[in-house]
């Protein structure tokens, strides 16, 4: 388990104020100036060093993203950096909690994560359901101003640097990175074809990083702890702590910062007391968000949660949002809802995301009831296949594996539920 003296977020449960002045006296904005002295390329090299992997679900290696902005400015183009608080993903809220209890831990590392890729200013992109986090963290960046911590000759260093916080307005496809850079520019929020990628053509045409909100918020404690500090925590090309959310049928749903690579068993039973009516009752485990297929009981119990480790048992750490599933679950009712939120938040600037999602929520609902031919089983996984991999973002795909793993581990439910139906329908016929 993690030493309490290990961890980034010592206010995760808002025990402490969130100001300015309670911050500090937890360590931020401790000599940021010395911080931002060290270099663009050395900051840079330390977060290589960490293993730092992207928080928000992708885990794209933070540093090597920051390498990709340029050195120097081109026809005098700005760059910026826009930080990704637009958590939406169905069961992810680490990043409220971050906004809420330690806001100056993300203004602070928009601050030197600006600084190390040379950018401009950072644009907070918050979901417009967030509104009393939003608040917070409005206030908290007027603090930072008053304090002289960001603005003109920010901390001191000789360095100027905005942050602006922009409110979303309540759709999920504005967390793609390119739909965000869209929607900040006043368009409606579609995603844009990659490449290019947006290093090389971001928020106005310039080059533009987008980070997740914890991505940024542990660089300060990186950079003043080491790189290799950070490294040491769980395994190799999966380094680092990492905050995870656990809801559904547990004893104690939370959200807690934990070394990366951690087993799944050990991670319910020491922060949330265990499955409800124990691991006999255990059905399954969405391991990262709604976006990642599920994993069956007998597979997950000792499964280290980390990008390699949820991989071998065919799903993904997403971010981390841990949706537990005992066996009360109606898993096709559950995978049906998905399947609808995907439906409904589709930007159908796609055919097979726009009508792929449609059909395949419908199916889902067939299948759901039982009124469907066995058949429509393999039908609606050429479906998925049609769908992933064929659309402009990563939407597609996210419609596409949370059914796909519904058949690979549930197939006999679904036949069951059809057999049922039929027999059923046979009966009342006679
Ligand atoms: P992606 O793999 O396409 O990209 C990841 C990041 O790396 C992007 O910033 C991208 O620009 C950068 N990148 C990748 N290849 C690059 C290259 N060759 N050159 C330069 N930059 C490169 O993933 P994505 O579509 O950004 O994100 C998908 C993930 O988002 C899913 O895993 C899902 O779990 C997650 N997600 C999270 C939320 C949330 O609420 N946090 C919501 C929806 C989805
Ligand atoms: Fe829009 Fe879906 Fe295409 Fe993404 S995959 S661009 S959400 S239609």
């Amino acid at each position: 388990m993690l030493a309490d003296k290990d961890r980034i977020f010592t206010n995760v449960y808002g025990f402490q104020d969130w100001g300015l002045k309670a911050a500090q006296a937890r360590g931020d904005w401790d000599d940021t100036k010395a911080l931002i002295a060290r270099g663009e390329e050395n900051i840079i090299e330390e977060i290589k060093t960490s293993g730092l992997r992207g928080r928000g679900g992708a885990g794209f290696p933070t540093g090597l993203k920051w390498s990709f902005m340029p050195k120097e400015s081109k026809d005098g183009r700005p760059s910026f950096l826009v930080i990704n608080a637009d958590e939406s993903e169905p069961g992810s809220c680490k990043d409220r909690e971050i906004i809420r209890h330690d806001p100056h831990k993300l203004i602070e590392g928009a601050l030197v994560a600006g600084f190390a890729m040379r950018a401009r200013a950072a644009y907070i992109y918050i979901r417009g359901e967030y509104i009393r986090e939003a608040e917070t963290l409005q206030a908290a960046i007027d603090e930072a101003y008053d304090a002289g911590l960001i603005g003109k000759n920010a901390s001191g260093s000789g360095f100027d640097y905005d942050v602006f916080l922009h409110r979303g307005a309540g759709a999920y496809i504005c967390g793609e990175e390119t739909a965000m850079i869209e929607s900040l520019e006043g368009k409606k929020g579609q995603p844009r074809l990659k490449p290019p990628f947006p290093a090389g053509a971001g928020l106005y045409g310039c080059p533009t990083t987008v980070n997740n909100v914890e991505s940024i918020a542990v660089v300060p404690t990186i950079l003043r702890r080491g790189g290799n500090w950070f490294a040491s925590f769980g395994r190799e090309n999966n380094h680092g702590t990492k905050l995870f959310q656990i809801s559904g049928h547990v004893e104690k749903p939370c959200v807690v910062e934990e070394a990366m690579s951690i087993p799944f068993e050990e991670l319910i039973e020491k922060h949330c007391g265990g499955i409800t009516g124990g691991w006999d009752n255990l059905l399954a485990v969405i391991p990262g968000g709604s976006s990642v297929p599920l994993v069956p009981a007998e597979q997950i119990r000792q499964a280290p949660m980390d990008f390699d480790g949820l991989k071998d048992v065919g799903s993904g750490l997403g971010t981390a949002a841990v949706i537990v599933m005992d066996k009360s679950t109606d898993i096709v009712r559950a995978i049906s809802r998905i399947s609808y939120f995907y439906k409904h938040e589709s930007c159908g600037q796609c055919t097979p995301c726009r009508e792929g999602t449609g059909w395949m929520w419908r199916m889902m609902e067939r299948l759901r009831t039982g009124d469907a031919a066995i058949e429509e089983i393999d039908m609606l996984q050429q479906v998925t296949k049609q769908v992933e991999g064929h659309t402009i973002c990563a939407l597609g795909d996210a419609a596409a594996w949370p059914i796909q793993g519904l058949i690979r581990h549930f197939r006999p439910e679904l036949e069951r539920r059809i057999e049922e139906h039929n027999t059923k329908f046979a009966e009342a016929a006679e």
